[in-house]
């Protein structure tokens, strides 16, 4: 056994661990292993932001403990890290940096940009998941923006258009006017702001009478194309069917009826505008209602717009309401707060616009999609009816082109005379359109032998959403099956409906499977003040500032112990301390055990004199192994952390090495073989909390398993031991029962001295303790040993016979007399 040094550097002992583990190549996959049983995390490729922040910190933290955890079980672990590269937010970034628009550099020239972005990004977070000790098999590694990861998203997309679920269509989308592209449901944030609703008047045709009409968006007005009532609004349903003048544009339409229109909101009656809202999208096609397009795709006004052509929407809806406010229309206005729908990478409104977008059927697989994620399992299994009703409530499929540079390109051209569609074949992957020609001699359809490639590209949830079939080696390994359905999907409360959802249509579109067999959910990090976790609202804390401060193990701790899986969790320093002050007393009581142990020799065959407290703490040990596993196969870390640590800090220091140091410290006194049963007992007790620890806090345990079991035990390291297995018959309930009163008594003498403000070892000349009954004081008499050597007893007495004095807590028929 080599002996553990006093004080020990968190630092220099995880930066020595995360490096030997490296080294050693635990972490390693292995593909040709067929004798364990395989277990497959579907680490989401984070996007690389640059900041490996506190929520990704418990993420992380999340999937490495189902890691760890599932290799002690004897499981191949495939844990992949990969990188979502492409994206808006990396282009917005490379905009503003080099203070341009994507359209004003050649796209090789902006493409750079963007990938030197992400290396730089990559570089930073990957630092932050090697601080935090994370157990990826980096030879897994892998870049959404390489050709080869290209080559897999274009493949999917081959098979999914052959098998019918891609097609083109001019729809009306979402569009982000600063980003210029069309946009996912699933990237429209909703946020409350300030509006104001104009109250304008719409005069009926050749009549002084109006309707008055409440809107927001007042710079729709050249777009209307009709005016809505509820057909059973009796205020307003004489007028179905009239015509009514749309003002600033002296237009006429009709007033129509609709059961969607909320009598109640506003003034009953509704602009139908093509397109103010999603309502609007509805209306159109219900009632089959002419188009007028207003919008340009950078968000200003086209031709349709008249005088205000050429205006931005903002500088339109001011015009407007000047002139509406000149003719007398404007009546009056009102600021109530109102949702909006804003693009989730820059914040803008979204508009909606009609052009032409490649779509995935999604909605068609609905049905399917409830069926597998009522086969998922789910933690918390609260969580599910959160895809279900996502997948519900979609209005449209899926658009899953954009119109962007820095993304895998869609694998199309057009003849140039028919415009028949060419699909790249399967083979031809990766390739991008725009710098290659399709591999025919000339257009299938009419012989033309000229092509346009195709310039939209993939949304970026298209290359992220096929992980779990590329982690399991889809499409170049015969044998990916074998690792497909992933065992666990982590995800955050707030991408499931992105993430586990785009996962879930993907796979089930392409295999026909579900993609993962369980969801484990994690919350959000709430800042110290309740709210979420965020760099505007200033209750931020940066990952590096907690890990270079407290560590790795205390940090991970935090994460595990911070809250129910899936609920939010609050970071809060004093959590984060406690893991600190935790490991010093784990690492306290191990050096201590250390000191003890240098003459014990372990041996799983020797008999020891175990003594009734040994018989206890072992009992104990084993209930919290069967506690701990339990936690840990629901995925509940927290109970997990929770157990241990209280065992740790209560049962194991508190009061089974304080009863039985003096046993320990005077074999003379105790005798040898009582003493080697202490040993031995603090030996095994103390490995059982490293190995339950060792998931959670992998750094500090295989500190002290090198030191002090590694020889002995055996494994290279203390995340290859096998995990302890819970026996039934090593519970003891007797022992246990036996033990906690020996314990209490101990407890209740040193709690009298602390009251009399006496040392802990002040002598107690003669401690009499009345047991009540026969068998009570046998079961004392047994703990006699440790009772007066912990408690300086010169003379123990103790009579069966009940009798006055102290009463010791919990036991109200027993009470002892100390005589000092
Ligand atoms: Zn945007
Ligand atoms: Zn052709």
């Amino acid at each position: 056994m080599q002996s553990l040094p006093k004080k020990y550097n968190f630092a220099e002992i995880e930066r020595k661990w995360q490096q030997k583990w490296e080294e050693m190549g635990i972490y390693h996959f292995d593909w040709n292993d067929k004798a364990r049983p395989a277990f497959s995390i579907d680490t989401p490729p984070p996007y690389p932001s640059g900041e490996f922040h506190m929520g990704n910190v418990l993420n992380w933290t999340y999937f490495d403990v189902v890691a760890r955890y599932k290799r002690m079980r004897g499981y191949n672990v495939l844990f992949p890290q990969g990188w979502d590269c492409h994206g808006l937010s990396i282009e917005v970034q490379v905009e503003k940096e080099h203070k341009i628009r994507k359209r004003d550099v050649p796209p090789d020239q902006f493409r750079k940009w963007c990938e030197q972005l992400v290396e730089k990004y990559i570089a930073m977070m990957k630092e932050g998941i090697l601080k935090l000790g994370c157990s990826v098999d980096w030879t897994t590694e892998y870049r959404t923006m390489d050709p080869d990861y290209w080559r897999r998203t274009q493949l999917s997309f081959i098979l999914l258009h052959k098998k019918g679920y891609m097609y083109q269509g001019t729809h009306p989308v979402n569009w982000c006017p600063r980003c210029e592209t069309a946009i996912a449901d699933a990237e429209v944030d909703y946020e409350r702001r300030e509006g104001t609703l104009h109250y304008i008047r719409f005069p009926f045709e050749g009549s002084s009478e109006y309707l008055l009409i409440a809107t927001s968006r007042p710079e729709f007005i050249p777009a209307c194309v009709a005016v809505e009532v509820h057909p059973e609004d009796a205020r307003f349903n004489k007028y179905i069917g009239k015509k009514i003048v749309v003002p600033v544009v002296n237009r006429v339409v009709t007033i129509i009826p609709d059961e969607a229109v909320d009598p109640s909101f506003g003034t009953g009656v509704v602009m139908i505008c093509t397109y103010g809202d999603k309502e609007d999208v509805k209306t159109v096609i219900k009632h089959k209602l002419p188009v007028i397009r207003l919008l340009t795709e950078n968000g200003r006004i086209n031709k349709n717009g008249g005088k205000y052509t050429g205006l931005t929407i903002n500088q339109t809806r001011k015009a407007i309401v000047q002139d509406l406010a000149a003719v007398g229309l404007l009546e009056k206005t009102e600021k109530p707060p109102q949702e909006v729908g804003v693009c989730d990478r820059c914040k803008s409104h979204v508009e909606i616009l009609e052009v032409k977008q490649w779509f995935m059927k999604t909605r068609v697989l609905t049905e399917q999609v409830e069926k597998a994620a009522d086969e998922v399992l789910w933690y918390p299994d609260y969580m599910k009816t959160r895809l279900i009703d996502w997948a519900r409530s979609l209005d449209w499929d899926w658009v899953i082109s954009r119109q962007r540079v820095f993304a895998t390109p869609i694998p199309v051209w057009y003849c140039k005379n028919c415009g028949e569609l060419i699909l790249a074949e399967e083979e031809w992957v990766p390739i991008d359109p725009k710098l290659e020609n399709p591999r025919i001699d000339k257009c299938p359809k009419c012989g033309s032998r000229e092509f346009i490639p195709e310039r939209d590209v993939f949304d970026t949830w298209m290359d992220s959403s096929i992980t779990c079939a590329v982690h399991a080696g889809w499409p170049d390994r015969e044998d990916w099956k074998r690792f497909f359905p992933a065992d666990v999907h982590p995800s955050g409360i707030d991408i499931i409906r992105t993430w586990a959802y785009y996962l879930m249509v993907r796979h089930l579109a392409l295999f026909n499977e579900k993609p993962y067999k369980s969801c484990l959910i994690n919350g959000m990090v709430l800042g110290s003040d309740g709210r979420k976790m965020s760099k505007s609202l200033k209750n931020y804390v940066a990952s590096p500032e907690v890990l270079n401060k407290y560590g790795s193990d205390a940090t991970r701790q935090w994460a595990a112990a911070g809250g129910a899986t899936g609920s939010d969790i609050p970071f809060r320093w004093p959590d984060v301390e406690y893991g600190r002050r935790f490991l010093v007393k784990l690492w306290n009581v191990s050096a201590f055990a250390n000191k003890l142990l240098k003459d014990y020799a372990p041996s799983e065959t020797a008999e020891f004199a175990l003594q009734p407290l040994d018989k206890w703490v072992l009992s104990k040990a084993e209930k919290l192994t069967q506690k701990v596993t339990e936690a840990m196969e629901n995925c509940q870390f927290n109970i997990a952390a929770e157990e241990i640590r209280n065992f740790t800090w209560h049962v194991l220091c508190d009061c089974y090495v304080e009863a039985v140091k003096d046993r320990l410290y005077r074999p003379e006194i105790h005798g040898e073989a009582e003493r080697a049963a202490a040993q031995h007992t603090l030996y095994e007790v103390l490995y059982r909390v490293l190995q339950l620890l060792s998931p959670i806090t992998p750094h500090l345990t295989e500190e002290i398993y090198q030191a002090m079991y590694a020889d002995y035990k055996g494994y290279r390291s203390l995340q290859l031991s096998p995990w302890p297995e819970f026996e039934q018959a090593l519970v003891d309930e007797e022992a246990e029962r036996r033990g906690d009163l020996i314990i209490a008594v101990i407890a209740e003498v040193r709690r009298e001295k602390a009251e009399k403000r006496m040392p802990l070892n002040t002598q107690v000349k003669k401690l009499t303790v009345y047991a009540g009954d026969r068998e009570t004081a046998e079961i004392i008499r047994e703990g006699e040993g440790d009772i007066t050597g912990t408690c300086k007893v010169a003379s123990l007495e103790v009579p069966a016979e009940k009798g006055s004095g102290r009463e010791i807590a919990q036991y109200p028929e027993v009470h002892f007399v100390a005589e000092y």
